[in-house]
């Protein structure tokens, strides 16, 4: 599927052909989005917003086409509604701040689970540690999923924000994301879903799943890195302090008072990454050509398969075994260190990712050093992890026999 279109997939590392399985870290860019770049900077580069003259017309013009894309891709009900950032950190960060100065007072709890990358932690904790709140944790039950029945008896009277990922980044398990939103609704709490793993490979639908806000980067998407997207409900984008002061965000300055912009502009202090939210359109564009429901399809077939394949290997345990998973595997075998296996994979041209995965807590849980991941993308084949597994093989013989 769309192999020809990445170059990059061409690369030979060690004089091998690359196999490129570190997706949940970053997705390879087709050869679409990398000449969109060349053609904004040769076509309209100019700064957006104030300019009279034409290319900044043109460059305002562009942005905002994606940022209606964006909407589209999530279904939002307005492109006012998608704030560009540098990312699904940035957003997190951005909407911790905000969220915590309007909504957040002492006592109050704010609830995340045992499964979160350390960006869907770490600005949390520093928000509770800022306003004298409590941060919760959703355990995980033995299967490793979240355990729904712990969830719903710690939502209480104090509970003002839970935040979790729609898809591990460790476990690849999709969370179910709609019944974690009703519960938290009907106890008065909102709801921030972290889509960095899910959105380029399930279909997410901001509406239907109902959430209150939604943070996702473009680099894990086929699209450029330095941008991301914060999706915020309208009616609480409004009420929400902006997190950021500069240029764009105000409507009047003076020194005794400063007013704020519409949105979605009052959260995108400075000069936008205009350039990136044009190239990031046409990823969004290339996902849809490819259908996202192939995508999807393609990609539930590789991880079954993958996982089919794993336990061929002697000593193979994998985490989550048997759940829905979008496209990420972690596995360990035997007492391996998931590093040497990372580094005999990749002196066989295998590229996956080994160790904590920004999810210290998780892989504590886990009672492991650490993991070695593997996350698939759209132009994967079977062939790939048909590779992996020969490599893998290799791998466990050489350490077995050193
Ligand atoms: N959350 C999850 C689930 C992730 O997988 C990642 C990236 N590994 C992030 C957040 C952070 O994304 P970024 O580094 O693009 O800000």
């Amino acid at each position: 599927m769309k192999r020809d279109d990445f170059d990059i997939l061409k690369e030979k590392v060690y004089g091998r052909e690359l196999v490129y399985l570190d997706n949940a870290a970053t997705t390879q860019k087709p050869r679409q989005v990398i000449d969109a770049m060349v053609y904004a900077y040769t076509h309209f580069n100019s700064n957006i917003h104030r300019g009279v003259h034409h290319l900044s017309q043109v460059a305002t013009m562009k942005h905002e086409e994606a940022r209606q894309r964006v909407a589209d891709f999530i279904n939002a009900r307005s492109k006012d509604e998608i704030v560009f950032t540098k990312g699904t950190t940035d957003s997190l960060n951005m909407l911790a701040f905000s969220a915590g100065e309007l909504l957040v007072k002492e006592g109050d709890e704010i609830v995340v689970s045992a499964m979160e990358h350390h960006s869907n932690i770490v600005p949390w904790q520093m928000m509770c540690e800022r306003k004298g709140a409590k941060l919760r944790v959703i355990p995980l039950r033995e299967d490793l999923t979240l355990d729904m029945a712990a969830y719903k008896e710690m939502l209480n009277e104090k509970t003002r924000l839970v935040s979790v990922a729609q898809v591990s980044n460790v476990l690849g398990i999709v969370n179910p994301v709609e019944e974690i939103v009703r519960a938290a609704h009907e106890r008065g709490a909102l709801v921030a879903i972290d889509a960095a793993q899910s959105a380029a490979h399930i279909r997410i639908d901001v509406q239907e799943t109902d959430c209150d806000f939604m943070a996702f980067s473009a680099h894990k998407m086929y699209g450029p890195t330095g941008l991301g997207v914060l999706y915020g409900k309208r009616e609480w984008l409004e009420k929400l302090p902006p997190a950021e002061g500069g240029g764009e965000m105000i409507e009047h300055v003076s020194f005794e008072k400063t007013t704020y912009n519409t949105l979605p502009y009052k959260f995108e202090a400075g000069t936008p990454d205009f350039i990136g939210s044009y190239v990031f359109g046409k990823a969004l564009e290339y996902i849809e050509n490819a259908g996202r429901d192939e995508i999807e399809a393609h990609e539930q077939e590789l991880t079954a398969y993958a996982e089919e394949r794993l336990r061929e290997i002697a000593g193979m345990k994998i985490y989550a075994e048997g759940q829905r998973k979008a496209g990420v595997i972690s596995f360990n075998i035997g007492d391996i260190h998931p590093y040497d296996t990372g580094m005999l994979l990749d002196r066989q041209g295998v590229a996956v990712r080994t160790g904590h995965h920004c999810a210290e807590p998780l892989i504590t849980h886990l009672g492991v050093p650490g993991t070695v991941r593997l996350s698939v993308a759209l132009y994967n084949n079977k062939e790939d992890i048909d590779k992996l597994i020969e490599a893998l093989k290799r791998a466990v013989q050489i350490i077995q026999s050193a």
